[in-house]
């Protein structure tokens, strides 16, 4: 089983990509913080690091220049999760160490691409992809996101 790694400090979202991850067979851990993604890492590598940019004690950019400096993880799989949306943002996050670059709220499409063309081997049974992700799941987090989300 392809595990992945999930830091991101806000637990909706943590909560969103573990589902998203679950329904598609791979085995999930999560950090909440930069520091405890390093470490987790550090113990337990995983097949892939879904990264937030933003993250208390560490931000994302210096996760990731942390991991590219040891020889063991140059070729870890490192996908940035970020809200940014500003023009140039992909440019930056391309250049600094990331393999990947999905922005928020998480396409669900644009993650499993992620997945298979970072992961050798990717699990790409279940669910039609073409499905937005609040219909794939039914939690309660995915319930309360769309629920805030303005009618049209
Ligand atoms: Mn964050």
């Amino acid at each position: 089983m392809k595990t992945i790694l999930i830091a991101e400090d806000n637990p909706t979202n943590r909560e969103l990509l573990r589902e998203l991850l679950e329904i598609r067979g791979y085995g999930v851990a999560e950090a909440c913080d930069g520091k405890e993604a390093l470490a987790m890492v550090e113990q337990a590598p995983p097949d892939l690091l879904l990264l937030d940019i933003g993250m208390p004690l560490m931000d994302g950019f210096a996760v990731v220049r942390k991991l590219r400096e040891n020889p063991r993880f140059t070729s870890l799989p490192v996908v940035a999760v970020t809200a940014y949306a500003m023009q140039g943002d992909r440019e930056k996050i391309m250049n600094s160490g990331f393999d990947g670059y999905l922005s928020k709220p998480i396409n669900s499409g644009l993650l499993v691409q992620e997945l298979s063309r970072l992961l050798a081997h990717p699990n790409t049974e279940s669910v039609p992809l073409n499905q937005p992700w609040e219909k794939q799941i039914g939690t309660r987090a995915a319930r309360a996101i769309v629920n805030r989300q303005p009618k049209p």
